[in-house]
């Protein structure tokens, strides 16, 4: 039985203690992400369990076992030495969910570099915007996503030296197959430091264009503690996170974590669908579910007769993530699926799950639960002088806080110490969501302080979508925000001020629409696009989201007196 640890008081809790659960590199040098993921296993009684299962598009399977996904990891290790990539380069990968991807996450773990994947739905802009500032070396994609979105862009990129395509040949690019083909499958993993970078992911901000968090490889003592205590995997689990690599979830659990505790993890090629959802859970046997709400309230639209055909039986605990999980889901999952529904809270910054109902911990519908074992959360008020106070009183709301030193905890935003630095304050990491915490320490979500957007799970920082529509000719100004939609959570929403003697009509709307989808792509372009006369600013000259929002909403518009005019 799990333990309910709440945070690190708990009795018998030290991060030594999970240390020591890891192996570690051979000779005591260092720890690696891919050693404890793959190579440890692969040299045990592990080596022929399968690692990863990819369901293809068409529905049939490819196995790697944990011995064949070690040698293919040690290939793509060698390609990179072999290309001069160094310790700390960056490695992008820009693919849909296939082998390749995942391969070149573990192989750059391996030789040190610095793996950061993006999303494939992303336009030619964002994906421009990441490779530049994160100074990619490297970048594996597919030939259809290369030709589409990025053979135009590597001109403006004098840093990015190798563009490897899994699936296609031409002049200026590499061939993944005959790289690995000539690499050889050995490869002895250098010494690592548990404080070396090892993966790059970019979140949106809600003032400047999306920050990269960097991550170590230490991070997967918080990877190792929340599969074993949040996702209760263990022997054999057949695991399923539905989430993309392009998002953190879908490395840290699509990727590091179900390796790490040596279960068989179930990947889908293919995009949502609930029958085809449906029909994995029952086929593939899988016994832990990672997903979220957006995907939970699709598939609450099956009927439960239609549900009840799958054969569910071997699902044994469900959890999600992202986005709050509404009461009425998990009463669903009762109902439906005959389990309880977990939902878990972390964040980009925080490197792993923070807050949980765990197996252990009695479900209050509508709390994100508890903070897991070696994490001490808790509601925070900002002062004026920017020290923080903890707000001992429950039910009160405030910003949701973590005590700093939880060893996933990111180390930086890439290039910009003074961002990094304004989100700590008296020794908490300050997350920019408000929460509230009950009597019997649960944590309940508010709302987030700032105008980031949750578009169906996915955060969308709203000053990149007015970025992108200020550079069209037809526009004069932009605000963007999101709109409370009650299947994606929010709908991207553009107000867009034109220039004199451009027609506010469906074709201008249209026009921008497509500009936007073309340049950011349909995980970022606004769903929606309204005319406004003006957008309101403050006196410093910044978009005020929330006026537009709460016009939108019909809310009371609140302080008018930083209005511009
Ligand atoms: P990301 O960095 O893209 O993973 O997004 C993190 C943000 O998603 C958090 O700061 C929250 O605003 C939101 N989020 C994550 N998990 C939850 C949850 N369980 N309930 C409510 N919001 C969540």
């Amino acid at each position: 039985m799990t333990k309910d640890h709440t945070d690190t008081k708990s009795p018998g809790f030290s991060w030594d203690a999970v240390q020591s659960a890891l192996a570690g590199l051979p000779n005591g040098a260092g720890l690696n992400i891919a050693h404890e993921a793959v190579d440890r296993h692969a040299a045990g009684p592990l080596r022929d369990r399968t690692a990863f299962r990819w369901i293809g598009e068409d529905g049939d399977p490819q196995d790697l076992s944990y011995g064949k996904l070690s040698a293919l990891t040690n290939r793509f290790a060698n390609v990179l030495e072999a290309l001069g990539v160094e310790k700390g380069d960056g490695v992008f990968a820009c693919a849909d969910r296939i082998p390749e991807l995942y391969i070149a996450a573990l192989g750059a773990f391996k030789h040190g570099a610095v793996f950061c994947p993006l999303f494939s739905a992303f336009g030619p802009e964002p994906i421009r915007q990441r490779l530049e500032r994160g100074k990619a070396r490297v970048l594996l994609t597919t030939g259809r996503l290369f030709r589409q979105k990025i053979s135009a862009l590597t001109e403006q990129l004098p840093d990015l030296r190798h563009v490897i395509l899994t699936d296609a040949v031409t002049a200026d690019t590499l061939a993944y197959p005959d790289l690995m083909a000539a690499a050889a499958d050995t490869y002895a993993i250098p010494p690592t430091d548990p404080e070396d970078s090892a993966l790059l992911h970019f979140t949106s901000g809600t003032t400047g264009m999306p920050k990269g968090a960097i991550h170590v490889h230490g991070a997967i003592l918080v990877h190792h503690i929340t599969g074993r205590h949040v996702l209760d995997l263990r022997d054999p689990d057949v695991f399923w996170c539905t989430a993309d690599p392009g998002w953190v979830t879908g490395t840290i659990y699509g990727i590091i974590t179900p390796l790490l505790m040596g279960v068989t993890s179930i990947i889908d090629e293919g995009a949502f669908d609930a029958v085809r959802w449906f029909e994995i859970l029952a086929s593939q046997g899988v016994t832990v579910w990672y997903t979220s709400p957006t995907a939970i309230r699709r598939l609450m639209r099956v009927p439960p007769e239609e549900i009840r055909r799958y054969d569910l039986g071997r699902l044994r605990h469900i959890l999600s993530v992202g986005e709050p999980l509404p009461p009425d889901a998990i009463l669903w999952g009762r109902a439906v699926l005959g389990r309880d529904i977990h939902d878990t809270w972390w964040q980009t910054e925080t490197g792993g799950i923070m807050i949980a109902n765990t197996p252990a911990v009695t479900i209050r519908p509508g709390s994100m639960g508890k903070p897991i074992p070696g994490v001490t959360a808790a509601v925070l008020e900002r002062r004026e002088d920017n020290t923080v106070a903890v707000i001992e009183a429950p039910e009160t709301v405030g910003e949701l806080g973590l005590a700093v030193g939880w060893p996933s905890m990111f180390r930086g935003y890439l290039n910009e110490p003074e961002r990094y630095a304004r989100c700590f304050s008296d020794g908490w990491y300050l997350s920019g969501d408000l929460a509230c915490r009950d009597a019997d320490g649960y944590f309940w979500f508010v709302g987030r302080r700032d105008d980031i957007i949750k578009t169906s799970g996915q955060m969308v920082g709203p000053f990149e979508v007015e970025r992108l529509l200020l550079s069209h000719p037809f526009v004069a100004d932009a605000g963007v925000i999101g709109k409370p939609d009650p299947m994606i959570g929010e709908v991207v929403k553009a107000f867009v001020v034109l220039k004199p003697h451009i027609r506010a009509d469906d074709d201008t709307r249209r026009e921008l629409m497509a500009f936007s989808r073309k340049n950011l792509g349909a995980a970022i372009a606004p769903g929606e696009i309204e005319f406004a006369d003006s957008i309101p600013k403050n006196r410093a000259g910044k978009v005020m989201r929330r006026l537009l929002k709460a016009r939108e909403l019909g809310e009371d518009l609140g302080d008018l007196s930083t209005l511009e005019d």
